[in-house]
């Protein structure tokens, strides 16, 4: 059947904050392709297929195919909108997939489900800071970075170059079975 989630995220910025959601995120995935609960989906929003893999570690795009273990999997990003100016981002996200009871191949016990056991997601944004740049310093853009669901509340992203406080988050991403 097909199914649906919803996952919501908020951020606060300050004033230094240049901010962008990525449109790349990873998801905790009963996966019935592989037969295994707890897997980790891989996702781009624009793209056609999510990968499967067995770890949360972030793992580069290209390299996923090549990862032991990992297959294309019936899951993609089907909405991803992002609100807010100012001091806040919200990022609204949708993921759509295929999906059948089954029991895990190798612990019988452990049922698949819409959401798995531990619902969990890793959501990617790049932050620069506007104190470096307007210092001049070349290389005021931070990069990439992510924010998980089990990551220890309130997150604080200051500038890895200057300090200055950049992002914030104080609550968990949500995320919701939707019909
Ligand atoms: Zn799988
Ligand atoms: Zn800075």
């Amino acid at each position: 059947m097909l199914s649906h989630v919803e996952i919501t995220a908020r951020v606060a910025l300050t004033e230094a904050a240049h901010f962008g959601w990525s449109n790349r995120l990873e998801y905790s995935h009963d996966c019935f392709v592989c037969g295994r609960t707890g897997r980790t989906v891989s996702l781009r929003h624009g793209a056609t297929h999510g990968v499967c893999h067995s770890s949360q570690t972030a793992l580069d795009w290209q390299d996923e195919q090549a990862a032991r273990g990992s297959h294309p999997a019936p899951i993609r990003v089907t909405g991803f909108d992002v609100n807010g100016s100012g001091a806040t981002r919200e990022l609204r996200c949708r993921l759509s997939f295929w999906w059948s009871p089954f029991a895990d191949a190798e612990r019988g016990q452990a049922e698949g489900g819409e959401l798995g056991a531990g619902p969990w997601v890793r959501l990617f944004y790049r932050v620069g800071c506007h104190a470096c740049r307007d210092a001049g310093e070349a290389d005021w853009f931070n990069g990439e970075q992510s924010v998980q669901t089990n990551a220890v509340l309130p997150v604080a992203r200051p500038c890895t170059r200057c300090g200055t406080d950049l992002v914030t988050m104080t609550g968990r991403p949500e995320i919701t079975l939707v019909g």
